[in-house]
């Protein structure tokens, strides 16, 4: 993901304005592979400083994810932002290196999409997963499996209650 500042259009606050279609390469996360549904767009604007430039930007996109509960796919909406500082003697942390007009903004971009993705994803707030008893989707099938079923555990401290 490069930008050219001297191939992108200057506002009148001298600011470049940039838009960039990206398709993105599925990904490895919590032991899934996770892909993008579309081109991710990233649009923004770079101001150029004395001796360094800021980018900023949004990232619009929509990943694929697995349910944590019923382990169907659902689409994710990606929807963040990010700012980082550039420079050609990058000498502070936090800055990263740029090589005349170029600036790359691949670590800044993954980074705040990895940031944005949930860790126990739901396909939807409610959803009701699988049996643990005869494996069905239960936002499908109503199974007639029994409660109790469940945890042995759980039922045996149930009882203890109840006495
Ligand atoms: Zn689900
Ligand atoms: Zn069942």
């Amino acid at each position: 993901m490069l930008l050219y500042t001297s191939k992108l259009k200057m506002d009148q606050r001298g600011n470049y304005q940039f838009e960039l279609h990206e398709d993105i390469k599925p990904f490895e996360y919590n032991g899934e592979s996770v892909r993008f549904a579309g081109p991710v767009v990233i649009r923004g604007e770079i101001q150029k400083h004395q001796d360094y430039s800021t980018v900023t930007g949004h990232i619009n996109g929509k990943v694929i994810l697995k349910c944590s509960r019923c382990l169907g796919e659902f689409v994710f909406e990606i929807d963040t932002a990010f700012q980082r500082k550039y420079s050609e003697t990058a000498d502070q942390e936090e800055v990263l290196p740029m090589k005349g007009d170029r600036i790359d903004i691949t670590e800044p971009v993954n980074e705040s999409i990895l940031l944005e993705l949930p860790i126990k994803g739901l396909c939807r707030q409610d959803c009701r997963g699988i049996c643990p008893v005869c494996g069905s989707d239960r936002n499908e099938n109503h199974c007639n499996c029994s409660q109790d079923d469940i945890d042995p555990r759980l039922a045996g401290l149930r009882k203890l209650l109840k006495e």
